[in-house]
């Protein structure tokens, strides 16, 4: 694993004062997962490059772990690809220039260079679109090349690892803070654990340009690994340092009494859009359409998504709509946030150009309301007409309502269900609809796994499926 860095400044080994490596010299150093050599193979007049070349030691990093050993754990990607261990080796090897500091030339470390970055193996499971939002809006020249298409040989696979070069004109100390958070944040199997610190290092090395970033919320998601409490935490305090003021959050009122005894104990709610959002953000979705939208909570959700360019709301009745406009302030929003945000009479039941081209449909607690005759109706509207690249579908699981005390047997959850299915109901219609369509569907469980007293499993209280299209 490389990372190469070279300046064409004049005099180019100026990057050795920077790094505090000398250019004549080999240095090497040990980490905990391996060792750190630190290397220039060019370096004249016109330019100097430095490398840091990471030997990543597989069998190191089981050594002493509990557990049963599995081939995974010996043969992987790690000492080929830029992961967080690439961060880690920048913060140890070339600290004092993360840090801005340079004892022998103070007034370099302020000073732009031409700077040039190869990461020769980067894994990005999101495609190489991803890699341009995270570095152009930095201000980098980046260009990728394409190295394998996928893991398992299936044509339909999108690439995955790419070689990255990235240039710009800029300090030494703010591309060394880039690649500190944007790599991890590539890297879906982050070897550390994150805790309330990670979120200090994040506005630490994010200062001065995570703020602004349009993709700050992914950033800070992805590199605190989803825990949603710091992501939370870290976003609102980005927000602060951007000038945003926070979208005002009222308490949600419930639609059923029956439902709001039952469901608002666990907050379930909240649970559902905190996986609905976590599921947009993983894939990279801009365009969303909430079908079904209700009174606007989730579209109140989706609105402080800076990542989320266009929001629709979708609903058959207009009351819902008016509430949904009352929810969100909608004629109170700068106009940025209006334009942003779209709310739209319509029904499931027919084909609605309006919301052609959107990447990503949400029915979040949808389904159940239709009349069961009609549900092909609207299977044709969202998955063949419409066809998002994504379409997240969550309904209660039924087999979970033997866990609540106030549902007397075989009774429903709001009295405007048509229906409630058991976990294998739902999942024999999400795969019906994936043979049909071109889908491909992964079932999550929202909310706590219960077991009744005499030890039936009944799953979660809500179930959700993530259809992703086969490309
Ligand atoms: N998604 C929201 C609301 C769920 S309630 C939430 O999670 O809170 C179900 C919503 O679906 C209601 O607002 C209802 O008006 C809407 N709905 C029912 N049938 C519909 C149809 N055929 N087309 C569009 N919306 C429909």
């Amino acid at each position: 694993m490389l990372l190469s860095i070279s300046t064409t400044h004049h005099p180019p080994s100026d990057i050795g004062y920077l790094l505090h490596k000398h250019p004549d010299r080999v240095q090497s150093f040990d980490l905990a997962f391996g060792k750190a050599h630190v290397f220039y193979p060019d370096s004249d007049n016109e330019r100097c490059t430095a490398c840091l070349m990471l030997d990543v030691d597989p069998i190191g990093l089981v050594r002493g772990k509990r557990g049963e050993r599995t081939l995974d754990q010996y043969v992987n990607d790690r000492p080929y690809v830029a992961s967080s261990m690439l961060a880690v080796a920048i913060a140890q090897v070339y600290g004092t220039a993360l840090a801005g500091n340079c004892k022998d030339h103070p007034a370099l470390v302020s000073t732009a260079i031409p700077l040039e970055v190869r990461i020769p193996s980067l894994p990005c499971a999101s495609g190489e679109e991803l890699l341009h939002r995270l570095f152009e809006p930095l201000g980098y020249r980046v260009s990728v090349t394409v190295h394998s298409s996928n893991t398992t040989g299936e044509p339909s696979d999108k690439p995955s690892l790419f070689g990255i070069e990235l240039a710009a004109t800029k300090t030494l100390s703010d591309l060394l803070s880039h690649l500190y958070v944007l790599i991890p944040v590539l890297d879906n199997e982050k070897h550390y654990y994150v805790g309330d610190d990670e979120v200090a290092k994040l506005m630490r090395h994010g200062e001065g340009w995570l703020a602004q970033h349009p993709e700050r919320e992914l950033i800070a998601n992805r590199y605190l690994k989803y825990r949603r409490t710091l992501a939370d935490d870290a976003i609102k305090q980005l927000r602060e340092q951007d000038g945003e003021s926070p979208i005002a959050i009222d308490s949600d009122s419930p639609d059923d009494p029956r439902e709001e005894a039952t469901e608002n104990k666990l907050s379930l709610h909240q649970q559902r859009h905190h996986e609905i959002l976590s599921v947009l953000q993983t894939h990279g979705a801009r365009k969303v359409v909430d079908l079904g939208c209700g009174e606007g909570k989730l579209l109140r959700e989706l609105l402080k998504q800076p990542n989320l360019e266009k929001i629709i709301g979708m609903d058959v009745s207009h009351r819902s709509l008016e509430m949904a406009a009352d929810r969100l302030r909608l004629d109170r929003l700068p106009p940025r946030m209006q334009q942003r945000v779209e709310l739209l009479h319509g029904s499931l039941m027919y084909r609605d150009q309006r919301m052609d081209g959107v990447d990503a449909a949400v029915l979040c607690e949808v389904i159940e309301h239709m009349d069961q005759p009609r549900l092909e109706a609207m299977e044709k509207v969202v998955f063949w007409s419409m066809k998002p690249e994504l379409v997240i579908v969550s309904t209660p699981n039924s087999e979970y309502n033997a866990m609540w005390e106030s549902l007397t047997a075989g009774s429903m959850r709001h009295k405007d269900h048509r229906f409630e299915w058991t976990r294998e109901q739902f999942q024999a219609w999400a795969n019906s609809i994936c043979s049909r369509f071109g889908y491909t569907c992964e079932f999550r469980n929202i909310g706590e796994l219960g077991t009744t007293s005499d030890g039936r499993d009944v799953g979660s209280p809500t179930q959700m499926g993530v259809f992703v299209r086969d490309s």
